[in-house]
């Protein structure tokens, strides 16, 4: 009897994989999906040259992020931005879990009497918002009614991203593989996600895979940092990683302006090697896009450089590895002396494609979190894509 049940299971299932052979050959040549639209005239690239270069910690927690309620001695806010000071960072995110405060972020970390902005150090308004479902920060030039995100949390994402939309606020998903607490909403709701995560960057792998299937589905989400440091360590610290954004101008607005447009890289810590990513795209060898930055491609070679910059160790060899809609495309090494790499390449006329680098090297020294850069081993830093033929109004 059980062999016949065995026989009976081994034909349905030569019949169904049978049916799956036919189904395929009977896919319809001339279907036209209808969500798929001839793309139009696409915005100009933004100027490559006035702007600067900014570095900072976009998930820190203070002394509002405990369990307990408010420990005055776990994190200061005060001594967070004398560190970050210390560090040359440019902007930081203190981003406390909202669920200790019940949501009211406004008068606990916001209303500390050390949370300002200086002409040297801006602060962005957030907060991590810590619910059932994961993770994510909040980023926003100005205060906003935190309160109504909180709240939220838990209804239809239709109405989340209806209350984020009211608010005027950028949430970029937190460590979104977990492995605990990862981002169980929909993507469409974010501008970006977390995709490094801490000094240790092997447990990124999985967050990495969600990000590239965001950016093959058409997504331009973009990628940053967070050291999500709740106090002071030397192995996981403020900075650790560190996300430089290209900004127009030394605002937080600004900041927030070229997190969103992807003109992001992330780097080990504050010290180590800032990757910049460049395209030439009508052969006139000046560079006409950087990593963020959309555009039609026109069916010729493109021209793409890779820059370095910063401190990069003496006599050491730095490996640029280009992944290309999700592949590795190429290798390239490039030294101190010689810190660019270039290579040439024809995205399809009418495809939507994307490059994005990895570099990996010689670890830097981070002396204020010393035992960081061990952890971290011979990850240097990451870019965000240059994209071809992405829908802008997607
Ligand atoms: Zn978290
Ligand atoms: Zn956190």
């Amino acid at each position: 009897m059980y062999k016949n049940i065995r026989i009976l299971f081994a034909m349905l299932v030569m019949i169904s994989v049978s049916n799956m052979v036919s189904a395929q050959q009977k896919i319809a040549k001339d279907h036209i999906n209808p969500w798929i639209k001839p793309l139009g005239a696409l915005p100009p690239v933004a100027n490559l040259t006035e702007g600067i270069w900014l570095k900072g910690d976009l998930h820190v927690h203070s002394s509002y992020s405990s369990e307990g309620g408010y420990d005055p001695n776990r994190h200061p806010v005060a001594k967070i931005l004398a560190f970050a000071k210390s560090v040359g960072f440019g902007f930081i995110a203190i981003t406390d879990h909202d669920n200790h405060v019940l949501g009211n972020v406004e008068h606990n970390t916001w209303a500390d009497p050390a949370f300002k902005s200086t002409d040297s150090l801006l602060l962005l308004y957030g907060a991590e918002w810590t619910t059932t479902r994961g993770h994510a920060n909040t980023f926003s030039a100005k205060p906003y009614n935190h309160q109504k995100f909180y709240d939220v949390r838990d209804q239809r994402d239709a109405n989340i991203i209806a209350v984020k939309k009211e608010l005027g606020i950028s949430v970029y998903a937190n460590h979104p593989a977990g492995p605990k607490d990862h981002f169980g909403f929909s993507y469409d709701l974010v501008d970006g996600m977390e995709v490094w995560n801490s000094c240790l960057w092997t447990k990124n792998a999985n967050s990495n895979l969600i990000w590239e299937d965001m950016l093959a589905s058409g997504r331009r989400v973009t990628a940053r940092g967070g050291s999500d440091t709740h106090s002071p360590s030397d192995v996981n610290y403020i900075g650790t990683p560190t996300t430089w954004v290209f900004a127009k101008n030394r605002t937080t607005q600004a900041v927030i302006d070229a997190l969103n447009n992807g003109r992001v890289s992330v780097s080990a810590n504050p010290y180590a090697p800032r990757v910049e990513f460049f395209a030439d795209i009508n052969q006139d060898d000046k560079m006409d896009m950087m990593m963020g930055d959309n555009a039609k491609s026109t069916g010729k070679p493109i021209k793409f450089r890779v820059q370095l910059t910063g401190n990069l160790v003496a006599d050491s060899v730095y490996t640029v590895n280009v992944i290309k809609d999700g592949r590795k495309f190429g290798s390239y090494k490039v030294t101190a002396k010689n810190p660019t790499a270039e290579f040439t390449d024809t995205p399809k006329l009418v495809d939507r494609m994307y490059y994005r680098l990895i570099v990996e090297g010689p670890s830097t020294n981070y002396p204020q979190v010393p035992k960081s850069a061990q952890v971290t081993g011979n990850m240097v830093a990451l870019s965000n894509p240059i994209y071809f033929n992405f829908d802008p109004q997607f």
